[in-house]
């Protein structure tokens, strides 16, 4: 049982129009008649969701410290499932600085980053793969991301594994009824063959795991780096893709000594585009330090473009940085269209598989459009692979499939061999378990801990 109150600010620490303290638990009603006058004179009634208008005063001095709208959501029917009070006041830095510290005094104490969702899932609100989508609608940065989060919101990923998890019980429970089975009596139940069964449970969840290598590029974003000899125009090219100038052009190689990221948006993937420009090998002490950057993101990027100079002899440099990365999805960008060529694209697609060579120009934006709709291609030949419409985006979702999937296997491979049943039962067990991992009916403190520590203080 949750005994005592917390309170934050939910609204980002900035100035705004509106900010919004929040506090939940037993003492909500007490705080707000301690620190609410409302402008009609008469006690307030704190009807639950009703929105009352009235000063915020400092109890010890009666000094009005805003104007401000009150409302009061009483258990079970908040966000928490606890009373929640929330106090709309103007968004000012020092005003909300204040009126939290009048509510603190007033008998809460300060919420700990994502303790109200925290509420949320302990008073059965919500599970937590729900939870975790708040996390995920929060920082999503790309419509695909969000499009996710929010279906998991509504429960998409909690019902499939819930449902999963059911079927395995179900199977546990017929297969403890019937601990001494005999195989070729199981079979001969056709409606309940748990081999069939379980082979039918292993297909679906590999299928949900298929999705997780897009899901997570539409939920994080995918890294694209851009690399290339000095002075083929890779900031130029990056500068080109983001539309803006972002880094700095200049005709004198190894200019920029540093990586350069920002992020783009294609169809509805979000890309954080890397631009490596100006690091060479065996430079100096900081370029070297920008070497050692550059494998660290080459070795977690999801593609990378190989800029080339097409006006330019060809360069065995060029064909080094395209062997050395072979083991990524690759586009050339043969740069430079608008002078006279002297490279054909041909040279570089015989240098591996789908490598996928784009002609252009940076500088005049010439190919651009053709270089993003390679790019997308590219990294997205997953989407016509994956079978189901959940999608699974979180690490710790995938893990928990994979999970119930060895030790679904394991119970598949001893009824074949006719193992014995309770070693059977003891990995059915396991799979269920596994699959209530997801949404934390089966759970360790730690785990909670872990995934609420990522939170914003206020949700
Ligand atoms: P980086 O060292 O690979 O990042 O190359 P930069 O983007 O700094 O470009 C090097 C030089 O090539 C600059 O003088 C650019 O203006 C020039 N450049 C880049 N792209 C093009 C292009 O498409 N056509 C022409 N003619 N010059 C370009």
């Amino acid at each position: 049982m949750i005994q005592d109150t917390i309170a934050a600010v939910a609204t980002p620490f900035a100035p705004g129009g509106i900010g919004i303290i929040r506090a939940s638990g037993p003492g909500v009603e007490d705080i707000a008649r301690r620190l609410f006058r409302p402008t009609k004179g008469r006690p307030c009634p704190f009807n639950s969701h009703h929105l009352y208008l009235g000063d915020i005063i400092c109890p010890d001095t009666g000094a009005i410290l805003d104007e401000a709208l009150v409302t009061i959501m009483r258990s079970p029917r908040s966000y928490t499932g606890e009373d929640t009070l929330e106090i709309q006041a103007h968004g000012g830095l020092l005003v909300m600085q204040q009126i939290l510290r009048t509510v603190l005094k007033a008998g809460a104490r300060l919420a700990e980053p994502g303790e109200f969702t925290r509420r949320a899932f302990l008073n059965n609100r919500i599970d937590l793969s729900q939870a975790e989508a708040i996390a995920e609608i929060i920082s999503a940065r790309s419509e695909g991301g969000l499009e996710i989060a929010l279906a998991r919101l509504k429960g998409d990923m909690a019902d499939l594994s819930r449902g999963l998890r059911d079927e395995v019980i179900e199977l546990l429970g017929i297969l403890e009824t019937s601990i001494d089975f005999e195989e070729s009596e199981l079979d001969r139940e056709d409606q309940s063959n748990p081999k069939e069964k379980i082979q039918s449970l292993e297909v679906r969840i590999s299928e949900l795991l298929a999705t997780y290598q897009r899901g997570r590029m539409l939920a994080a974003g995918i890294s694209v780096v851009i690399i290339g000899r000095p002075n083929v125009g890779k900031s130029s090219l990056l500068n080109a893709l983001l539309g803006k100038k972002r880094a700095i052009v200049t005709a004198i190689p190894g200019t920029t000594r540093d990586l350069i990221e920002d992020t783009l948006a294609i169809g509805d993937l979000t890309m954080l585009v890397v631009d490596t420009a100006g690091i060479r090998e065996g430079a100096d002490l900081i370029e070297r330090e920008g070497i050692d950057l550059l494998r660290d993101r080459l070795s977690t990027a999801d593609l990378a473009v190989v800029v080339v100079d097409g006006s330019d002899e060809p360069q065995q440099e060029d064909l080094e940085i395209i062997a050395g990365n072979l083991h990524l999805p690759l586009v050339v960008f043969l740069n430079k269209s608008d002078l006279p060529q002297k490279l054909q694209s041909e040279r570089f697609t015989t240098l591996g598989p789908g490598i996928v060579c784009i002609q252009g120009s940076a500088k005049l934006n010439h190919g651009i459009t053709e270089l993003k709709e390679a790019i997308y291609g590219l990294v997205n030949q997953e989407k016509r692979e994956a079978r189901s419409s959940v999608m699974v985006t979180n690490l710790r979702h995938k893990l928990a499939l994979e999970k119930a999937a060895v030790f679904l296997q394991q119970a598949r491979i001893a009824l074949e061999e006719g193992i014995s049943p309770e070693l059977i039962l003891l990995d059915l067990r396991e799979a269920a378990d596994a699959l209530g991992e997801i949404t934390g009916k089966i759970l360790c403190e730690d785990v909670l801990d872990r995934i609420f520590s990522t939170f914003c203080v206020g949700k």
